[in-house]
């Protein structure tokens, strides 16, 4: 197998092994980590259609971390997709409404976070192992709600590692808060900021970079990492789940050997939807990536016109996890459409921060063309998700729904009837009065709760564990501060 190492894609600081990658999370010079080349497939798909999703998982992980061992890779993807997950299948599909759902929501927190961070604290503890790290590793996050809560479901309990995560006070759902501040685990530790998620971010970043900080730490015997969607460990894990629906649609007979599918996906920060161009980079057959975005359609505009461009007003919807201005993952994709060309990317990112845009070449705007961008404005979202309930009686969540908006508008638009998978990216119950507005049932006067009492009444399906247990647990985190103490309370929860 060939070895693959790991280069920035802002500058030529050298290449390093995925451990160390994984371990660092962003390079030094502010840019993130990509292969030096994408691996193709060792099996066909024909044979991995034969395959769990584990060791699916092991087929595809391999080819990426090649300085893991055997036995390091399965250890971390065996203590991942266990019985956290409420399908032995892990990721299954539904067929509803002429496309396939994927459904990525069936981890610890239900919504697609789960697929990467049930496995990035396994590969950042054998990481560390490998690389003699002997300090404790303390992950410090900002959230919005759902990567939060993920990470947290990942880090707890895991020996070596510790947890921090600060959340705006008033800034997430009460479902969202209540995940987070039930969270068990001697290492965890969540924290509500007077501010807003800038705020938190701001914050954390500043006692990530401190450097006299990190020394101190360092003699204490801790240091920090990040959980961040830019670490490649989180990437990575992503691809599995495309490898995986293909070989299943094809050993379920829905296609044939070598033929093509589209792939829609729901996109903010645009982890996923990359990982999906990787999988096709691979070797799977897919004709078309369909980027779909909410009323915050930075991507559809950069798609159409080549221009990204940030100047313009944030919008809050009903999809929370996609209001996003500046897709931190898109940077992978400028840099391979430059030719994986580092000085250009970055002399692109530097007038990102300064100007808010900028704009791609015609070469590289040709090199774009498997992708369509596409998006939804909020009432298209919920007709999605009402009208596909009454024909069908499939839920989907408004992220998802979303997608199948666009992915309606794109079939409308080029006749094109290719077998189409979209992601499904969040349970319903994770946006349940968004979900109960959308089918006109939204009463003001119940809480989260009874309206997912009346979802699955009228779902009949039934409110997930996740849901369940979060109703009557002890509240173990009610620790709330200014923004301006956020270092002093690292320091507290650390003992230090
Ligand atoms: C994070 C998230 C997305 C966006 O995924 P990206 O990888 O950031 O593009 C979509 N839907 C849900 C429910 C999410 O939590």
């Amino acid at each position: 197998m060939q070895e693959v190492l790991y280069s920035s894609t802002r500058g030529d600081i050298g290449r390093i092994p995925a451990s160390l990658a994984i371990l660092r999370g962003l390079a030094p010079d502010g840019g993130l980590y990509v292969p030096e080349f994408i691996p193709q497939l060792q099996k066909s798909l024909r044979e991995i259609s034969s395959l769990s999703y584990q060791d699916t998982a092991f087929e595809v992980m391999k080819l990426f971390f090649t300085d893991f061992s055997e036995e390091e890779l399965r250890y971390c993807i065996e203590h991942a997709y266990d019985s956290k997950f409420d399908t032995q299948e892990i990721a299954p599909m539904s067929e509803a409404g002429g496309a396939y759902f994927l459904e990525l929501y069936h981890g610890a927190t239900i919504a697609f976070k789960d697929m990467a961070l049930s496995i990035l604290p396994y590969l950042m503890t054998t990481s560390a192992k490998k690389n003699n790290v002997k300090n404790e590793i303390v992950i410090l996050t900002a959230t919005s709600g759902d990567t939060g809560k993920a990470a947290l479901a990942g880090f707890a309990d895991v020996p070596g590692t510790r947890i921090i995560v600060f959340y705006p006070k008033h800034g997430v759902s009460p479902i969202q808060e209540r995940q987070m501040v039930t969270q068990k685990g001697d290492n965890t530790c969540v924290i509500g900021i007077e501010g807003n998620f800038d705020d938190a971010q701001n914050g954390v970043k500043k006692i990530f970079t401190d450097p006299e900080l990190r020394k101190y730490m360092d003699s204490k015997g801790f240091q920090f990492s990040s959980a961040n969607s830019i670490n490649i460990g989180r990437l990575v894990p992503q691809i599995v789940y495309y490898v995986y629906s293909y070989a299943k649609l094809l050993k379920e007979n829905r296609i044939s050997d070598g033929d093509t599918i589209n792939v829609v996906v729901p996109t903010g920060n645009f982890g996923n939807i990359l990982a999906a161009y990787y999988a096709k980079n691979m070797g799977v057959p897919i004709a078309r990536l369909i980027c779909a975005s909410n009323s915050n359609k930075v991507l559809f505009d950069f798609f159409r016109t080549g221009e990204y461009d940030r100047n313009r007003e944030f919008v809050l919807t009903s999809s929370p996890s996609m209001d996003i201005l500046i897709s931190s993952n898109l940077e992978r994709l400028i840099y391979h459409i430059a030719g994986d060309d580092a000085r250009a990317n970055a002399a692109f990112m530097d007038k990102l921060t300064k100007e808010g845009s900028y704009g791609i070449t015609e070469e590289m705007k040709s090199r774009l063309s498997d992708f369509y961008g596409g998006y939804a404005t909020e009432e298209e979202t919920a007709d999605t998700i009402k009208k596909l309930f009454e024909d069908t009686d499939y839920l989907i969540d408004t992220h998802t729904a979303v997608a199948a908006a666009v992915y309606n508008k794109y079939k409308k638009e080029t006749g094109d009837s290719t077998v189409t998978i979209i992601a499904s990216t969040a349970s319903p119950y994770k946006f349940t009065r968004s979900v109960m507005n959308a089918l006109g049932k939204g009463d003001e006067g119940k809480d989260d709760f009874e309206l997912a009492d009346e979802l699955s009444k009228l779902s009949s399906v039934d409110i997930p564990d996740a849901v369940k247990s979060i109703r009557s647990a002890q509240i173990r985190h009610d620790k709330v501060i200014d923004r301006k103490d956020m270092e002093g309370a690292v320091r507290e929860f650390l003992n230090i």
